[in-house]
């Protein structure tokens, strides 16, 4: 039987299954770029910094996100963070990843970010947050 191939998403070129890394084992999910193209992450995105080719590696490997991925998101948002709103002045957002879903939420300011991940997926948790508060206004 032939190996199934499949096309690259990066350097679109067709390469055989075992070339690609999985996305998710349990699922059988192969991530879109092949090995080769996430292990030069760093220099497929020809980005001279170092601080940032290394950002864009990393949210490449862990995301599958582009720096024109990101940049698309963020101008979605309207360069504000997707949760509060706000206008952020930290030039970049944090990358919210749902684990349950296997997909990005939003991009988030730092405060935000942490706020849903302390939160997690029990949003009940966050409503009797919020009736707390109230009722302490009301009062
Ligand atoms: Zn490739
Ligand atoms: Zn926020």
């Amino acid at each position: 039987m032939e190996t199934p191939k499949k096309h690259c998403s990066h350097c679109k070129t067709e390469k055989t299954r075992d070339q690609f890394g999985w996305q998710d084992h349990e699922r059988g999910v192969y991530r879109e770029s092949c090995m080769e193209c996430d292990a030069n992450a760093e220099s497929i995105f020809g980005i001279e910094n170092d601080y940032e080719a290394r950002r864009a590696a990393r949210l490449f490997r862990e995301f599958g996100l582009t720096p024109s991925d990101e940049e698309a998101m963020l101008c979605n948002q309207n360069n504000c963070c997707a949760s509060c709103r706000k206008r952020t002045l930290e030039k970049r957002l944090v990358v919210d990843y749902c684990q349950e879903t296997q997909t990005v939420r939003g991009l988030l300011c730092p405060t935000c970010h942490s706020t849903v991940g302390q939160i997690g997926m029990d949003i009940s948790v966050m409503q009797n947050a919020l009736d707390y508060l109230r009722s302490s206004q009301a009062a």
